[in-house]
């Protein structure tokens, strides 16, 4: 279905976008504002990939995956006025209230700390430094999300002067707060928490953020720079955790408004089967229809793994980049839970309007870890950690008159189970989960009108994203800025001449944030070309079979 657009079907253009999830869509505005031809071809009926909303039950509609908008800069909403297109929030700065297992739920707020003074005048006295020094640190970050990441070792002079500029901003940070990068840096967050705060409640919330769509728990090694990582995409205002106007999938139709505006073309329903390459470059996309579309270049907002291994193919890469994008770790420990209900949940010890908020079900940095120990050997966890939102406090066009969603993501939960497989766990899981849900909201059970639940697998199914990973790869120190997703394709560019990654998996990661895509679009405008890991020694063809294994599997 082509949804709009100033150019022919068929015709050549000069860039297609494969995939027209938030990061695909925002690229494709970029170029086509900047006189670019571009087709966007995306697999699914409608635009947004993991940010979309969708009827899960007749009448009941959800953000499937991303329920949260808090990572878009204000830069990227306002240059492609997306206000003017439709975005429209009905929740803005929503607050976090940490449910107890056994106490009253406790709300946190850096900028009133008082309900945390009434548990510990420590932790309240603590939290506003603690708050203010880790924003500090995220802030000298921050300016290096807006770029692509410098190549090491080179002899050019822009990625020289990259890294000097990230090496002044942190040497502007001050004697102290240096120091403190230094040490904190790869440290996991339970240690710096429990060197700030006494409040168990307190520590579980700070903490789940540092580990939430990650394979990680409070006791991992470099659990801070995630959570670091997660405050610089915020930016200097800080996470302001908002819901759109209709749910993730409104921000989507925006920024498909702003693509068609300057002059993009976007077909729903057209899955591409490969990438075409001609003479060394990526010269189009063959649909599984048959149907050959040619470009001048190729970018992918597809993950890494299903760009090379299954849309690129590695006859076209050297065996090295081959293997390091095989062992790319991006299996998805996150999964979604979505209730239809009769009325509003009643949690215990909050009224309705905490309801506006989100709620978050991580009661200490042990109950987390435990949660995670699970998932290490590919059991989900019996005791689940929860975010936990009811969008239809805010926005009632979600469901009918008077009856309302919950959205939870949820973790741990292992793209493979162990037991008897995800078609026959899953009820079990989902049983646990209201069950866990119940404890906390008494007759909340009773009050189920339908329950969806979509594991790592289904996520990868529905949304075509290898391992169902939140971050399409692990965002991780290994995985991470300059080498994100691998060294070889962490500029946006690739080891094939005019194909480039435009998503989650290239630099800064996932997250509702469209930055991967204005960087990559930025880097095709600057015409860069690469070919230092262009093939060298060649890999044999995939067979049809291994062309028809998810890629997801062939890393396994
Ligand atoms: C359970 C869960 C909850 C989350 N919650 C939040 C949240 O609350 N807030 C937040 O900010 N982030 C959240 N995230 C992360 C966020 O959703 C993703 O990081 C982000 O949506 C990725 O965007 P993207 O545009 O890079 O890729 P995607 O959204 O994955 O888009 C890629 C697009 O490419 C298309 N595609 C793939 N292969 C092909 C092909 N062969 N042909 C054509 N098209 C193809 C796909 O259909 C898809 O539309 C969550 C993620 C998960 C899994």
């Amino acid at each position: 279905m082509t949804m709009a657009g100033a150019f022919p079907k068929n015709s050549k253009y000069d860039c297609i976008v494969i995939g027209g999830g938030h990061n695909g869509l925002v690229c494709a505005t970029y170029l086509a504002r900047s006189g670019r031809s571009v087709l966007v071809v995306e697999a699914a009926d409608r635009v947004g990939g993991a940010a979309v909303t969708r009827e899960f039950s007749p009448g009941f509609r959800v953000s499937a995956c991303a329920h949260l908008l808090h990572l878009m800069p204000e830069s990227v909403v306002r240059e492609l006025r997306l206000g003017a297109h439709g975005l429209r929030l009905v929740a803005d700065g929503m607050p976090t209230t940490a449910l107890s297992g056994d106490g009253a739920p406790l709300r946190i707020d850096p900028g009133n700390p008082s309900a945390l003074a009434e548990r510990s005048s420590a932790d309240a006295a603590a939290y506003p430094v603690y708050d203010a020094r880790l924003r500090r640190l995220a802030l000298a970050l921050q300016p290096a999300f807006d770029t692509p990441p410098p190549r090491l070792g080179t002899s050019s002079w822009g990625d020289r002067l990259a890294l000097l500029r990230l090496g002044w901003r942190i040497r502007r940070l001050g004697r102290g707060d240096m120091r403190e990068l230094l040490r904190i840096g790869g440290m996991c967050v339970q240690d710096l928490l429990d060197e700030h705060f006494e409040n168990p409640l307190l520590k579980g919330a700070l903490g789940f953020d540092a580990v939430l769509g990650a394979n990680a728990g409070p006791r991992s090694p470099g659990s801070v720079l995630t959570l670091l990582y997660r405050m610089a995409a915020a930016g200097a205002a800080g996470s302001s955790l908002a819901q759109p106007a209709g749910g993730l999938g409104a921000l989507s139709d925006a920024l498909a408004e702003a693509a068609i505006d300057a002059g993009a073309v976007i077909r729903t329903s057209a899955i591409v089967d490969r990438i075409l390459v001609r003479e060394d470059r990526a010269a189009g996309v063959v649909l599984q229809s048959g149907e050959q579309l040619t470009a001048a270049s190729v970018v992918s907002n597809a993950d890494p793994k299903t760009t090379f291994l299954r849309l690129l193919g590695t006859e076209y890469l050297d065996t090295g980049f081959v293997r390091r994008i095989v062992h790319l770790r991006a299996r998805g420990l996150a999964a979604k839970l979505h209730l239809a209900l009769d009325r509003p949940p009643r949690f215990t010890g909050l009224n309705e309007a905490a309801l506006q908020g989100r709620l978050l079900l991580a009661p200490s940095l042990e109950y987390v870890e435990r949660a995670f120990n699970h998932a290490k050997y590919s059991e989900f966890s019996a005791a689940p950690i929860l975010e936990i939102t009811v969008p239809t406090v805010a926005d009632s066009s979600l469901s009918p008159a008077g009856k309302h969603v919950l959205s939870a993501v949820v973790q741990y939960v292992p793209y493979r189970s162990a037991a008897a497989g995800w078609e026959q766990e899953k009820e079990r899981f989902t049983n646990l989960l209201v069950d866990t849900l119940e404890s906390h909201a008494p007759g909340l059970r009773e009050s189920i009108h339908a329950a969806e639940l979509l594991t790592p697998v289904d996520i990868e199914r529905e949304f075509r994203i290898s391992g169902g990973h939140w971050h399409h790869a692990e965002l991780a120190l290994d995985q991470f800025m300059m080498v994100r997703p691998v060294p070889g394709a962490a500029q946006y560019r690739t080891p094939v001449d005019g194909l480039f990654l435009c998503g989650a998996g290239s630099h800064p990661g996932g997250g509702v944030m469209g930055v991967a895509g204005r960087n990559a679009a930025r880097q095709i405008l600057n015409g860069a070309t690469h070919a230092s890991h262009r093939r060298g020694r060649k890999t044999t063809p995939r067979t049809d079979a291994e062309r028809a294994t998810p890629a997801n599997e062939q890393a396994a």
